[in-house]
């Protein structure tokens, strides 16, 4: 298990309408940043706020580098994304990634070949990379 590379995978999977934001955090968002709440549109995110319609990429996803593929030429560049609302960022945000399973499924690059082989050890490990942003997953399967 390695660190977050910053891939963008989940932030482009789950920000088209994978993603929920509980009533507390909604609020929160209206008091403080109104600028996050204009997203939200009848609790759902993110949604525009002209045509009210579910966004298709999240409005806070940037790109903080591209760096050209080394190794060969028609690889694309490797882009490094960043999320403008970090410290405020939805639970949902924070708490990903949770199960291995979802991890390989979604393609998350924090997998390494051995935690394919052995899930509970890398749900151990992942537990305590996340330990800053979510509580420790229950099942360890
Ligand atoms: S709010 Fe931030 S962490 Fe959440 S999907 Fe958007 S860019 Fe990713
Ligand atoms: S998919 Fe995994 S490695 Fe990529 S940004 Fe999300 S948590 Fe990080």
């Amino acid at each position: 298990m390695q660190n977050c590379n910053q891939c963008g995978k989940c932030c482009i999977k789950y920000g088209n309408g994978g993603l929920s934001a509980a009533p507390e955090e909604i609020d929160w968002w209206q008091n403080h940043r109104p600028e996050i709440a204009k997203y939200v549109n009848k609790g759902k995110i993110w949604m525009d706020p002209i045509s009210e319609e579910q966004l298709t990429v999240c409005p806070f996803l940037t790109v903080e580098s591209q760096q050209k593929n080394m190794t060969t030429v028609t690889e694309p560049p490797k882009i490094k994304y960043s999320c403008s609302i970090y410290y405020d960022r939805p639970d949902d945000c924070k708490y990903y990634p949770v199960k291995i399973d979802e991890m390989i499924r979604d393609g998350c690059e924090m997998i390494e070949v051995r935690d394919l082989t052995d899930t509970r050890s890398a749900q151990v490990t992942l537990d305590r990379i996340m330990s800053d942003s979510r509580p420790a997953s229950n099942d360890t399967t």
